[in-house]
């Protein structure tokens, strides 16, 4: 086995980030993911100042520049009344307070940027149809076994990240890591060509519609040739995945006493995709033990509310890229610093995303008040509210 050899579970965002932080770091990277194909369900990310800086760390930002768009202005809209409750200016203004750009994209763009860096980087071998389904750790090595078309695959390293999302394998192997929470809330995405929704959705601009117990974000991705739409409604049906679609008459009911710009954007697609939404309990200890460890939605599975999952993936994968380059032989120890580095921060970001539940769905009197407060708010002030998640840099 070659000096420091590492083996990722799982291509996502975070797997294939770490595989990079890892590879400039000296390390030799074996990626494992269970996917025959790498494909992203239709949908898009908003990448923030933190998120862009992490992307500039790991040099693939640059990549993202004809597909990214630069959003000019964040919009919070009652989606009763159609009323602005509040506006912040972004574009070359957001970018000057936190000092990185924040950019909307199509998950596929992202991630295409991330596989060619990856496909760059000689020391990375990235493995697709392989699913991790056992480790055994022996005198500081780490074994991993992985299903390949019905074979097993044995893949010896001196450490393994389980970035295998929220219903992570790694996590579960490890074991009295917790088990993916379910939110009674459904988030439905759908990408439409720009022709499919008004001129005023294709600027570069986001939109977030708030009422009672849901929501809807739009902005435009694929440099400006698509809009990417979510809608968050109350659901008690815990059945997970993009796989479950959906006619815009299933999204009506919860939206029909909303402003029309709203139900224009709920019956814009012909059909939605719709995925029960989890997070998982704040990891009150180590994610990780010996050799192993945790990334991205496996160790912090957090709500959307706040646009931070694939943001915080990053930031895992920067600074564990970080600590092995500072590890010395004991990669284990260095494993334990860079869980101690991350854990304040995730569990601070996966509360904000529960709290920010709430106050987006409130109801009554709360609403109104909640809207006093927004309407009374500058658009500088709306940022700074999170400008301690914006500032983090590697
Ligand atoms: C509605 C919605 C909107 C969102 N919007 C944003 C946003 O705007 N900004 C943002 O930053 N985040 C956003 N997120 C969160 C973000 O999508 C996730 O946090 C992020 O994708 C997690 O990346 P990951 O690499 O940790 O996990 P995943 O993306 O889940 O990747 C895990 C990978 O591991 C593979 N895998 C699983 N098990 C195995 C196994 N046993 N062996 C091998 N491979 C395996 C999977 O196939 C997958 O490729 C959103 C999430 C949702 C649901």
């Amino acid at each position: 086995m070659p000096t420091r050899a590492i083996v990722v579970a799982g291509a996502g965002i975070g797997g294939l980030a770490v595989a990079l932080a890892a590879a400039r770091a000296g390390y030799i990277v074996t990626v494992l993911e269970r996917a025959i194909e790498l494909e992203e369900a239709g949908a898009g990310v908003q990448l923030a100042a933190n998120a862009t800086r992490c992307l500039d760390f790991l040099g693939v930002l640059d990549r993202l520049r004809s597909t990214a768009v630069r959003p000019e202005a964040f919009q919070v809209i009652d989606g009763r009344s159609g009323g602005r409750l509040a506006e912040a200016r972004m574009g070359r203004d957001a970018q000057t307070r936190f000092g990185a750009p924040f950019l909307v994209i199509h998950r596929a763009d992202l991630q295409a940027a991330l596989l060619a860096a990856v496909k760059d980087e000689p020391t990375i071998d990235l493995r697709l149809g392989r699913t991790v389904e056992e480790f055994a750790v022996h005198a500081g090595i780490v074994t991993v076994l992985a299903n390949h078309g019905g074979d097993t695959e044995e893949h010896r390293a001196h450490a393994l990240i389980g970035a295998d999302g929220i219903r992570s394998t790694v996590r579960d192997r490890l074991g009295g890591r917790g088990a993916p929470v379910f939110r009674h809330r459904a988030a439905w995405r759908a990408t439409v060509d720009t022709e499919e929704l008004p001129a005023r959705f294709t600027e570069p601009v986001v939109r977030l519609f708030l009422g009672p117990d849901a929501h809807i974000v739009s902005y435009p991705v694929r440099g400006g040739g698509a809009v990417n739409l979510v809608a968050i409604t109350t659901d008690r049906r815990p059945s997970h995945g993009w796989g479950i679609g959906a006619a815009p008459e299933e999204l009506a009911a919860p939206f029909a006493r909303w402003h029309g710009e709203a139900r224009t954007i709920i019956a814009a697609p012909e059909r939605w995709l719709r995925w029960a939404l989890f997070d998982l309990d704040p990891l009150t200890r180590s994610w990780g033990s010996g050799p192993v460890t945790l990334l991205g939605d496996a160790a912090h599975a957090m709500l959307p509310f706040l646009a931070q999952g694939a943001a915080q993936a990053l930031e895992d994968a920067c600074v564990l890229g970080i600590t092995l380059g500072e590890a010395g032989d004991d990669i284990a120890a260095a494993l334990r610093v860079y869980e101690q580095r991350r854990l304040g921060r995730v569990t601070r970001v996966q509360q904000a995303a529960r709290t920010a539940d709430r106050i987006y769905h409130l109801g009554g009197p709360a609403r109104l008040a909640r809207d006093t407060v927004l309407r009374a708010r500058s658009g500088g002030a709306l940022l700074e509210r999170y400008g301690w998640i914006y500032r983090w840099g590697p």
